[in-house]
């Protein structure tokens, strides 16, 4: 089969990559721009919920994920008061991964070019370039706004986990930590910003010093941090919807539906999206459909498949942040009243 028309995609994490390298053993021409290089850490807890084997087959994805682990079990630590004892243990409908951005993306990129597809790292596209041009796709990730919250990651060493998974949640924060591939522990929080003076392995400390987490902090503090993988990443909000983005621009990933990290579903999130849109960009490359259609459709398609997820992780996400609403959420679980595995199917 032949695809005359060229897909340029804007932004190489894993929505863009996996749909690049789709479309690629497709035999589409594909370029990808990256702003960033490969590999590098991200902001991310690195933890894969809700990945369905057949999304990772229509993508092509299982050779990547090979060595990722299987985590079951989450155990949650309601409020700062919960120290070392969860509060509570959730066993998870099917298993998560637990795979590191530094590995993920970069054998994503290094597969794409094996391919044949050309990838521009270290190239940021204009932000200002908003014309909608037929087959140009934008998976830049999270759309930049004015937010409260930080995102901070660390790996650590050393550090014995309770469960697969375990998910702090502080005075204005939530942590999640969970092994990764390599052995080490992903420590990767959401936290209200905070005049704090500190930097690297330091300032996420103080942060969940700041966040009355202080065990936790006291735990982290005697592992060994790898300074190399510390990353933040500031203006992280969430609306709570699939974006409908202007006539003829197609946005997948966090561009389109940006989801709370408590579900750990974005990651998966990102790869669905490029699931959607793989159908109808295959029939525009071959130039049977138009651009203004393709995007129509695919536009739809994310609607239907997030809308639900989003409105349901909007909802949640309050009571994991302040203390108030937590100490609501505790009462409900010590008589068993949060429904743990409904709220699971409609966040995934
Ligand atoms: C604190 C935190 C914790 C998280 N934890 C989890 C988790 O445990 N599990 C999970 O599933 N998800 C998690 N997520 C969400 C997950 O990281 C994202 O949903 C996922 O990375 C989205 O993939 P993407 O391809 O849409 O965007 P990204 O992976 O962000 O990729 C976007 C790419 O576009 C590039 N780019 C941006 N602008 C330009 C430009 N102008 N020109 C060229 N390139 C550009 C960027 O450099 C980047 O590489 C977390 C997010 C946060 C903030």
């Amino acid at each position: 089969m032949t695809f005359p028309r060229p897909i340029e995609i804007i932004g190489g994490g894993l929505a863009g990559l996996s749909l690049g390298l789709a479309l690629r053993r497709a035999g589409v021409t594909v370029t990808i721009f990256e702003a960033g290089h490969y590999p590098r850490h991200r902001v991310c807890g690195e933890f894969i919920t809700g990945l369905s084997a057949a999304t990772i087959t229509t993508l092509g994805l299982a050779p990547y994920f090979s060595d990722a682990l299987h985590h079951r079990e989450v155990a949650w630590f309601i409020g700062a008061d919960a120290t070392t004892k969860p509060t509570r243990i959730q066993r998870l409908p099917s298993s998560a991964l637990g795979l590191s951005r530094h590995a993920l993306d970069h054998r994503l990129a290094t597969a794409f070019t094996a391919a044949g597809g050309v990838l521009l790292a270290n190239t940021r596209f204009p932000e200002t370039a908003t014309a909608s041009v037929p087959g140009r796709v934008f998976t830049t990730g999270r759309r930049r706004s004015r937010s409260l919250w930080l995102g901070l990651k660390i790996h650590a060493r050393d550090v014995t986990l309770t469960r697969d998974l375990e998910l702090h949640l502080g005075d204005h924060a939530y942590v999640g930590l969970a092994r990764v591939e390599d052995g080490s522990v992903n420590v990767c929080g959401l936290f209200r910003r905070r005049a704090l003076c500190a930097k690297g392995a330091n300032l996420l400390l103080g942060y969940l010093q700041a966040a009355g987490l202080t065990s936790l902090a006291a735990r982290l503090a005697t592992s060994e941090l790898a300074a190399d993988s510390f990353c933040a990443v500031a203006a992280v909000s969430f609306d709570g919807r699939v974006i409908a983005p202007p006539p003829g621009r197609m946005c997948l990933g966090d561009t389109c539906a940006l989801i709370p990290p408590f579900t750990g579903n974005g990651m998966a999130m990102a790869f669905q999206s490029a699931e959607t849109a793989l159908p109808p960009l295959l029939a525009y490359a071959r130039g049977t459909a138009a651009w203004s259609d393709t995007c129509e459709v695919i536009s739809r398609a994310l609607r239907r498949r997030f809308r639900l997820r989003l409105a349901s992780a909007a909802a949640v996400h309050p009571f994991l942040f302040s203390p108030p609403r937590q100490r609501v959420l505790s009462a409900l679980n010590r008589v068993r009243l949060v429904p743990l595995a409904p709220l699971y199917a409609a966040l995934h």
